[in-house]
């Protein structure tokens, strides 16, 4: 299987945790489950599950968590996700907002005597529900005071952004680790469809020109152009003391790789400072 040969390129890094998403509504339950176990059992990464809430029960999100609780793991990524594309009712659930799940996650640690480190995710560029940056921010605070453990941004091509956002965390007294999300891009066809999943995301002229240069069926030369830019943005980053770095890695392996062979650094804990 692909994305195994992929997470045994990665294991020799010891990465602090792997990430694994979770389709909005349980679309993918069971199958986030199974992998998340099967880390758990076969390698010695921690595997970090994303578990968004809408459209779900506290009924349904407890049983998840006892299944959790059981495999051993210890940290969770807690996200509101997106109203489903299927028309079907995204209010028949009991949460409104990520930060309703942090508290249930929450409650429901001091009923089992179970604490998950909760994760939550934060929009360097702002979430685009919410234009208004200041009100974002508070919504932020409230996931973070209802006892969020560490921040896992949205992927930004903009260093500046990131730590302009996250100099107003700080402001706003958001001392939390803040992990920043780095995607290389790999080919132009992943530059169209990410520009839509992270919308707001902003693609700097400086990239846009070199993607331009770039022949239009030279897919090599996307990828070059991606992995340099991932490389100064996590190098940039790495000299402003950023907590950690969490890759979207989209199941590939090669990227992140050779990333991590540029920027010197012994293993991927060399590129976390605080985290989950
Ligand atoms: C690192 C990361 C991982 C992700 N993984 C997944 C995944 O695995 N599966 C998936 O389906 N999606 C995933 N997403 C997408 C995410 O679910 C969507 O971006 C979603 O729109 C926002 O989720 P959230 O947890 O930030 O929600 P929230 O924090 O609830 O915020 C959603 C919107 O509501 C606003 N808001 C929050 N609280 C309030 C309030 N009290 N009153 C009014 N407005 C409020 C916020 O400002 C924001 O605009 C991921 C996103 C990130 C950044």
């Amino acid at each position: 299987m692909n994305l195994d040969r992929r997470i045994a390129e990665l294991v020799p890094l010891e990465p602090s945790f792997v990430s694994v998403t979770y389709g909005a509504g349980g679309s993918t339950r069971e199958l986030t489950n199974d992998l998340v176990v099967r880390l758990l059992e076969e390698t010695k990464i921690p595997a970090v599950p994303h578990l968004t809430c809408i459209g779900h029960t506290h009924d349904e999100i407890d049983g998840i968590l006892e299944r959790y609780a059981e495999a051993g793991v210890t940290a969770i990524l807690a996200l509101r996700g997106d109203p489903p594309r299927d028309g079907s009712d995204p209010d028949a659930g009991h949460f409104d907002h990520a930060s309703d799940l942090v508290e249930h996650i929450r409650s429901f640690g001091d009923r089992h005597r179970y604490r998950f480190r909760i994760g939550v995710a934060g929009f360097p560029e702002g979430h685009p529900d919410t234009p208004n940056t200041l009100e974002g921010m508070n919504h932020l605070k409230m996931k973070v005071d209802a006892g969020a453990d560490w921040i896992c941004t949205q992927l930004f091509f903009d260093n500046h952004a990131f730590l302009d956002w996250r100099d107003r965390c700080r402001i706003e007294r958001i001392d939390i680790p803040i992990i920043a999300g780095i995607m290389p891009i790999s080919t132009r066809r992943s530059v169209t469809r990410m520009a839509g999943l992270a919308a707001g995301t902003v693609f700097p002229a400086s990239l846009q020109r070199s993607l331009a240069r770039a022949g239009r069926d030279d897919e090599d030369a996307v990828s070059e152009i991606g992995l340099h830019w991932a490389t100064e943005q996590c190098r940039n980053l790495l000299d402003h003391d950023v907590d950690g770095i969490h890759f979207y890695t989209l199941n590939k392996s090669d990227a992140t790789l050779r990333i991590h062979r540029s920027l010197g650094v012994r293993s991927a804990r060399g590129l976390q400072r605080r985290g989950p």
